[in-house]
């Protein structure tokens, strides 16, 4: 049985944990892992016929991820910090929010003389260097072994860091829940961000992620980059297709192959807050400043995952109806 913790505990525990890692030292983050262990995918957008499935199982398998904000939200300092509740539009379906996490996005184009709707399922790229895990201060956002990227929602502040340097600003905030607020609610971050995870915990156990089984068109197939890489050659080959993915923020493992150049699709799907663009994207982690932040500020990360360790056991306590100081 997990013993008892008061809030002071935590807070007392925790830091002494950040301390010890602090002190430890950790390593830099800047490598890029080996591509042929990341897990990619292949998205044959001629596929698609938009029926949202994939949207729904994601919603469904992973509603338990889903934040719970406490209500009133703490007041934040300095007031510019924005709040973002989302905990009353949970049904919003057609743009990425911290209950959304997929959603199907639409282009009008035309393809030999005849006017077609596309339909493009959206959610995190799964960048195979990616800058939201690289650059996040607090260790928050970790990439796996198999090259899926994932944010901790027990050691996220919120501070949003991720979503800045996302080139399609993926994650999104929720206010009023996670860490900050028994923390240090006024002042730390303003909540948790939430994206896609890949189903790693599906993954994990050997099952595929639920928007893929999902599908009943087969739009999506998973397996090794370098696999998925050759398979959407091959498909851009057969139907004189284009690739997208392949090389955009220094290569993705989110692979798509459409009928019509990105460009077109990129001019006519609607964009904005929560609604990704498809346009060509710079290897953020190759520009050299990055790369030295992102050392520099290794070592809070492993300190801040040491008090998230303590956060876990904390609110399981709590849940338990521990006394609360
Ligand atoms: S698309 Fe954005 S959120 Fe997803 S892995 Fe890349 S940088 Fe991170
Ligand atoms: S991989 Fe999992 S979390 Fe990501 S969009 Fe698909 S169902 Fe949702
Ligand atoms: S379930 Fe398949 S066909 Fe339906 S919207 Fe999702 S990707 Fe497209």
């Amino acid at each position: 049985m997990v013993p008892s913790i008061s809030r002071r505990a935590f807070i007392k525990g925790g830091l002494a944990a950040a301390g010890t890692v602090a002190a430890s030292g950790v390593p830099a983050r800047a490598a890029r892992l080996d591509e042929r262990r990341q897990l990619a995918t292949l998205l044959d957008i001629s596929k698609c016929v938009g029926c949202e499935a994939c949207v729904e199982a994601c919603r469904e398998v992973n509603e338990e991820k889903k934040p719970d904000p406490r209500k009133p939200f703490p007041k934040m300092y300095p007031p510019r910090v924005k709040v973002e509740d989302w905990s009353d539009k949970k049904d919003v379906s057609d743009r990425l929010t911290p209950y959304n996490w997929l959603f199907i996005q639409s282009a009008a184009v035309e393809i030999d003389g005849k006017e077609k709707t596309l339909t493009i399922p959206r959610r995190c790229m799964h960048c195979a260097n990616p800058p939201c895990v690289k650059l996040c201060p607090w260790g928050a956002a970790q990439q796996l072994e198999n090259g899926i990227s994932r944010i901790d929602a027990d050691i996220c502040l919120g501070g949003s860091k991720c979503k800045a340097v996302c080139p399609w600003s993926i994650p999104q905030r929720q206010t009023g829940t996670g860490l900050y607020l028994d923390l240090l609610p006024s002042l730390a971050g303003n909540g948790v961000m939430y994206k896609c995870d890949r189903c790693y915990d599906r993954v994990a156990d050997g099952e595929l992620p639920a928007c893929i089984e999902a599908c009943p068109e087969g739009v999506q197939t998973i397996g090794p980059r370098p696999e998925i890489i050759k398979k959407a050659h091959q498909l851009a080959k057969e139907t004189g297709g284009y690739i997208y993915g392949e090389t955009e923020n220094g290569g993705t493992n989110t692979i798509y192959v459409s009928p019509v150049p990105f460009e077109t699709l990129n001019r006519q799907i609607e964009k904005g807050s929560g609604r990704p663009h498809l346009g060509s994207v710079a290897a953020t982690m190759e520009q050299a400043d990055k790369l030295v932040t992102a050392m520099l500020i290794a070592p809070f990360a492993g300190a801040i995952a040491a008090v998230g360790k303590y956060y876990k056991l904390f609110k399981s306590t709590k849940e338990e109806g521990a006394p609360n100081e």
